[in-house]
C-alpha cells in the first residue's frame, strides 16, 4: 500500500512529489517515459518567467513562490552534496521581459493592472520606447519592460532534473517506464493499474491518496474515476519554431546590435495572435537560437499520441517566421528571408480549462461526490512553468490536509485555482448531463 502516488513526472508532478518528499511524506512518482524527459508540455530549455501583474495577482504570487522554492531546493541539493554545485542560474536566466500592447488594450486593461505594481517596470511608446529600450514602435503600440531578478526564462529540463534529485535524496521513489492505464477507487483505496512500457507487463498499485499531474493525459488517466473531466480540460496543439540569424549575417552585426537582440528577449506580444519569443540556447558563435510561437493559434487534437510526431504545418511556420522578422525590425535588425535559418519546428501540447485558469484541486468522483484524497494539477496552458512550485505547494497542502499559510494571497490563489467549494464545483452541471 502506497501512501501518496503522483502520476506524471513533468514540471507539475515532479514539483509536487518534491514538496511532499521534502515534508517527509512517503511518495511514489509514476512516469511513463524513461529517465530522460523527452516529450510533454514541459519539453525544452526555456519558458518565460515573469512576475508583472496587478497587485495581489495570483500568477505573480506563484511565480515569486517558485523562485523562493527553487532557491530552497538548490540549497538542499548543495547541502547533501548531490552532483556538482547547484546554482539559481542553472534554472533561471535573468533578462528583461518585454510586453507589447495596442494602446487601446493597454489603456483599457493594463494601465490599472500596472498602476500598483510593486516590481520594477518601465513603459514606453513612440520615441521614448526607442530611447529606453531600443525598440521602434508604431504610434499605437506600447511596450512594457519588466526588470527583476529571475524574471526572464526558466529552464524546465534542468528544473525537472533537480527536482527528481531532491525527491530521491528525500527517500521518495520514482518509477520510470510506468504508464498508468486505469485508476479506480474500491473500498476507500485507489487501485492504479500500471503497465511497464518496456515489457508491457501490468500490475496494480494500491494507494491511499493520489495526485494526477499527467499534463495533456490527465483526462485519459481519470476517464474511469472522473469521466466528466474531458469537458473541463482540453488538450491543444501549439506550434513552436526555432530560428537563428544565419552565421554570415550574424557576423556582420555590431556588439550593440547583438546586445539589443538579447535585451529584446523574451517578449510577449498581445497584439493580434499573441506572438511570443525567447532565447532557447546560444550557439558556439554566440548567436541566439530563438524559440517563437503564438498562443492564440492553438488547435484541437484528434490523436494525442501522434501529435508530437506530426509534421508542422507550413502556414504556421510562415506566420511565425513573419512575426520573427517583424520583431527583429522593431529592434532595428533588418533581415532578408534567406538570412533567417529555421533550426527546428515541432508541435507541442498543453491543456487548457474553459476559464484559462489552471486547476489545483480535489475532484469529484463520477457520482458527483467530492473526494479529498485525489487532486489534479492541470490545465496549465501557457502559464504553468513559471509558477510550478507555487502550484505544487498548494497541491501538497491539499493532499495532506494542511491549511497552508494564513495569508490573503495564499487563500486567494488556493481559491482561484479551484479548491473545493469554489468556482469550478459550485456550478454543478445537472445530473444525467454530466456523466
Ligand atoms: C509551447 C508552449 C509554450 C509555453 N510557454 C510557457 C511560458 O512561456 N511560461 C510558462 O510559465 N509556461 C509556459 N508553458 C506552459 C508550461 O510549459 C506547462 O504548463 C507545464 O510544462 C506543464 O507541465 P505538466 O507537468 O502539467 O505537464 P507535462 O510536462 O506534460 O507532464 C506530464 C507528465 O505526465 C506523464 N504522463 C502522462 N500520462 C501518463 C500516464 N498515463 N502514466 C504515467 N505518466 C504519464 C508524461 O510523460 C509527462 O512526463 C508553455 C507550454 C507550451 C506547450
Amino acid at each position: 500500500m502506497e501512501n501518496i502516488v503522483v502520476i506524471g513526472g513533468g514540471l507539475m508532478g515532479s514539483s509536487v512529489a518534491w514538496k511532499l518528499a521534502e515534508r517527509g511524506e512517503k511518495v511514489l512518482l509514476l512516469e511513463q517515459q524513461g529517465k530522460e524527459y523527452d516529450n510533454g508540455s514541459s519539453f525544452g530549455a526555456a519558458r518565460i518567467s515573469r512576475s508583472l501583474g496587478p497587485k495581489k495577482d495570483v500568477f505573480s504570487y506563484v511565480h515569486n513562490k517558485t523562485v523562493k522554492e527553487v532557491s530552497k531546493l538548490i540549497d538542499f541539493l548543495n547541502s547533501v552534496g548531490i552532483g556538482k554545485l547547484h546554482k539559481m542560474e542553472d534554472v533561471y536566466s535573468t533578462s528583461p521581459v518585454s510586453y507589447l500592447y495596442d494602446r487601446s488594450q493597454y489603456d483599457q486593461i493594463n494601465k490599472l493592472r500596472y498602476k500598483k505594481q510593486k516590481y520594477d517596470y518601465r513603459k514606453g511608446s513612440g520615441n521614448s520606447a526607442f530611447r529606453k529600450f531600443g525598440v521602434t514602435l508604431k504610434p499605437n503600440q506600447v511596450l512594457v519592460r519588466e526588470k527583476k531578478l529571475h524574471s526572464g526564462t526558466i529552464n524546465p529540463k534542468v528544473l525537472i532534473e533537480k527536482l527528481r534529485m531532491g525527491i530521491a535524496a528525500k527517500n521518495g521513489v520514482i518509477k520510470y517506464h510506468s504508464k498508468v492505464v486505469s485508476l479506480i477507487k474500491k473500498d476507500g483505496i485507489f487501485e492504479i493499474e500500471v503497465v511497464n512500457t518496456r515489457n508491457q507487463k501490468s500490475k496494480v498499485i494500491k494507494a491511499k491518496k493520489v495526485v494526477v499531474a499527467a499534463g495533456p493525459y490527465t483526462v485519459s488517466v481519470l476517464n474511469k474515476f472522473a469521466p466528466y473531466l474531458d469537458r473541463i480540460l482540453t488538450p491543444k496543439r501549439v506550434f513552436l519554431a526555432f530560428f537563428k540569424i544565419k552565421d554570415k549575417r550574424f557576423a556582420e552585426l555590431s556588439p550593440a546590435e547583438i546586445k539589443n537582440i538579447f535585451d529584446g528577449q523574451p517578449m510577449f506580444s498581445q497584439i493580434g495572435k499573441e506572438y511570443f519569443s525567447m532565447i532557447e540556447e546560444v550557439d558556439k558563435n554566440g548567436s541566439p537560437i530563438i524559440k517563437a510561437g503564438g498562443h492564440k493559434i492553438r488547435k484541437n487534437i484528434i490523436d494525442l499520441d501522434r501529435v508530437w510526431t506530426m509534421k508542422p504545418i507550413k502556414k504556421e511556420v510562415k506566420w511565425v517566421r513573419k512575426k520573427f522578422r517583424k520583431y527583429m525590425e522593431m529592434l532595428e535588425i533588418y533581415l532578408k528571408k534567406k538570412e533567417i535559418e529555421l533550426v527546428d519546428a515541432y508541435n507541442c501540447v498543453y491543456t487548457e480549462t474553459r476559464s484559462q485558469i489552471p486547476l489545483v484541486t480535489a475532484i469529484q468522483n463520477k457520482y458527483g461526490a467530492l473526494d479529498q484524497d485525489i487532486i489534479i494539477i492541470g490545465g496549465m496552458s501557457g502559464v504553468g512553468a513559471k509558477g510550478c512550485l507555487g502550484y505544487a505547494v498548494i497541491g501538497a497542502n491539499l493532499i495532506t490536509g494542511q491549511k497552508g499559510p494564513n495569508t490573503k494571497i495564499y487563500r486567494k490563489a488556493e481559491h482561484a485555482f479551484g479548491s473545493p467549494s469554489t468556482r469550478l464545483w459550485t456550478r454543478r452541471p445537472r445530473r444525467g448531463r454530466l456523466f
